[in-house]
């Protein structure tokens, strides 16, 4: 079976193909400034990239030029030979914890709990319609971020505010990048030699977004982003955990709007607010030289993922391994030696600089307690399998 993944954002759809039969990526690539003058689409197929310029008035084009170039380039005869189209979704509010064949009733709901992601369902939908109106007969099947994080117990996503918040308007921790700590957390017990569901993890996703997840035999029982994904780590341009009275102040004393304040804590705070960017390759570089906010920078990145650390250990009990992904996990030793480095004391974890630096898998000594891990994540395929899945039980 062929399965096309679709990431549909406002004016862009990220794609990717997968042959389930042997499980590999046959093509991807991005649709690009839809709706713009010049649209850009971008493809790579075996050894091709191709790149071309074209005006794309809207999604549903996107797709029939998606098509159209999967045609021409001998991938797909049409899209009936796909077996189905899996797409991200990121939120499923309370309705979905599970990927869904998508259906009148499904649309119905991810429309529902669209307030809760104003940026991202209304555009997911977008690209789920536009794959109807090309070819109706097609199966589609949602996979949503926040799916995985529906394990987590009342007491972890409750917040202590008035409790009709929650029961009327749906205020509670959803938690984000649920596709991805799922992924890693499936690999990880692979290398652990274990099932999944015996297995407890913290895995870290530390990319532009970031946020760790707390596995308790295989299932998510707490997370560090929220209702938003602006709660919980210092992200590349999100605070992370503040003080919510700091709005209050601010508002008041800057006599700043809502709008403003959201745009300040969504996209000029994190590390960017404290040194001006948000590239972590550039903040090493600057923190090297001796750039004290660049430094700065990094020591609250790291202090932030190290009292997550000790929080989860505690709510999980025992920690088989750390799983470190997304581009600054995957690629940064200097974070993850940050991070590790001196946490033997606490949790006995015993840090292996060499494999470190070298971003071998298995950043931990061999009579480590917890183990580390570096395991490069992938969305497109966890949403490529868990469609598969579900339409081959
Ligand atoms: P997104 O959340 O946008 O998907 P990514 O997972 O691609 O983000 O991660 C982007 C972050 O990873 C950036 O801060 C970038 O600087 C960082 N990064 C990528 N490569 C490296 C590297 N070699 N060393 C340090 N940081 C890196």
């Amino acid at each position: 079976m062929k399965i096309l993944v679709l990431n549909s954002g406002s004016s862009s759809i990220k794609f990717q193909i997968f042959d389930m039969k042997n499980v590999t990526s046959m093509c991807h690539g991005m649709i690009e400034q839809i709706g713009e003058e010049i649209g850009h689409i971008n493809f790579f197929y075996k050894d091709k990239s191709i790149t071309k310029e074209c005006n794309i008035k809207n999604h549903s084009e996107g797709i029939k030029i998606l098509e159209d170039i999967l045609m021409k380039n001998s991938v797909l005869k049409s899209f009936d030979e796909l077996g189905a189209v899996g797409h991200r979704v990121v939120h499923g509010g309370e309705y979905f914890s599970k990927p869904t064949i998508i259906n009148s009733d499904v649309i119905e709901k991810i429309e529902k709990v669209s307030p809760l992601a104003p940026l991202h369902n209304p555009v997911n939908l977008i690209g789920i319609k536009a794959i109807s109106k090309v070819n109706p007969s097609l199966v589609q099947v949602a996979v949503f971020d926040t799916a995985f994080h529906q394990t987590i117990p009342d007491y972890a996503y409750h917040y202590a505010l008035p409790y009709e918040y929650y029961t009327k308007n749906q205020v509670r921790r959803y938690g984000f990048h649920g596709t991805s700590h799922y992924y890693v957390a499936k690999e990880a017990a692979k290398i652990l030699h274990k099932d999944i569901n015996n297995c407890n993890l913290i895995t870290l996703h530390l990319g532009n977004g970031a946020s760790m997840a707390a596995i308790d035999k295989g299932k998510s029982i707490d997370t560090s982003m929220g209702f938003t994904p602006l709660e919980g780590l210092v992200m590349g341009t999100r605070c992370g955990d503040i003080d919510p009275a700091i709005i209050f102040y601010l508002s008041k004393n800057l006599n700043l709007s809502i709008d403003e304040l959201d745009n300040i804590l969504n996209k000029k705070s994190g590390l960017k607010g404290i040194c001006d960017t948000n590239d972590m390759r550039e903040i090493e570089q600057k923190a090297s030289s001796g750039n004290k906010r660049a430094k700065l920078a990094l020591e609250i990145f790291c202090y932030r993922i190290k009292k997550y650390i000790g929080a989860y250990s505690i709510a999980l009990g025992k920690v088989d391994a750390l799983v470190f992904t997304g581009g600054i996990g995957e690629h940064s030793s200097t974070v993850r030696e940050k991070v590790c480095n001196n946490l033997y004391n606490t949790l006995g974890i015993k840090f292996d600089q060499d494999a470190n630096i070298k971003h071998n898998t298995v950043i931990s000594k061999n009579d480590s307690k917890i183990k580390l891990f570096v395991i490069p994540t992938n969305e497109e395929l966890e949403i490529a399998k868990q469609t598969y899945e579900l339409l081959n039980i």
